[in-house]
């Protein structure tokens, strides 16, 4: 399978081609379609997979549509949550890559350094966000960022957010976001507590493990 036969716009196909990516990786295969039908998804994946494409892309197209509310044009949009720094560059790195060619707007944000030109960027105004859970809330709490516009949600290596004692913040972000949006949960095992979670906050998710 070739990535123009997984009906996507022509900017996103145009960066891709840059990259020099030709084929979509079993992962990206199984998930672009479903998320741009808006389906929720629990993905098991190890990095490496091509795993951050196969919510990148989609997510991109999903919200390079029209919007219809005008009222929520500078609203945040979408929201990746990931625990390390590493992860959240890298993230934020593959947008930029995908999108490159389509006028939307992110940012990553990360703790252990200064919170103005973060919140220099939100004023401005952020379409996807990128975070780690510390910070996210941390500005959350000082009123910086608001999560309640938001229409895609990925909480990325939920494992790892349970390893590195992030999980009480993740759960707490979780709680301030709306009832109604698109959920793309993605984990390497699937311990019991994980598992629980995403049954939680999944709704008839398609399932894609590789
Ligand atoms: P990830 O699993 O998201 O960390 O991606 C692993 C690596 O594979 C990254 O360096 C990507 O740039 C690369 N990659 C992702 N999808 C593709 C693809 N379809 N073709 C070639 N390389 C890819």
């Amino acid at each position: 399978m070739l990535f123009n036969e997984l009906n996507l716009i022509e900017p996103i196909l145009n960066a891709l081609q840059t990259e020099g990516y030709t084929q979509p990786t079993p992962i990206q295969e199984q998930s672009i379609p479903s998320i741009l039908q808006g389906r929720d998804l629990l993905g098991c994946a190890q990095t490496g997979t091509g795993k951050t494409a196969a919510f990148a892309i989609p997510m991109l197209q999903l919200l390079s549509k029209p919007h219809t509310n005008t009222k929520v044009h500078k609203a945040i949009k979408a929201l990746v949550l990931t625990p390390t720094r590493e992860l959240a560059i890298q993230i934020e790195e593959s947008f930029k890559a995908y999108g490159k060619n389509l006028p939307l707007k992110h940012l990553v944000i990360f703790g252990g350094v200064g919170q103005k030109a973060q919140t220099d960027a939100l004023h401005r105004g952020v379409d996807i966000l990128v975070a780690t859970p510390g910070r996210l809330l941390d500005l959350m709490n000082q009123g910086f960022v608001n999560l309640k516009d938001i229409e895609i949600f990925v909480l990325d290596e939920a494992d790892r957010m349970l390893d590195m004692g992030f999980i009480h913040d993740v759960k707490k972000v979780i709680a301030k976001l709306p009832a109604k949006r698109q959920t793309l949960f993605f984990s390497a095992t699937m311990p019991k507590e994980i598992q629980i979670l995403a049954n939680t906050i999944l709704t008839d998710p398609i399932k894609v493990e590789v």
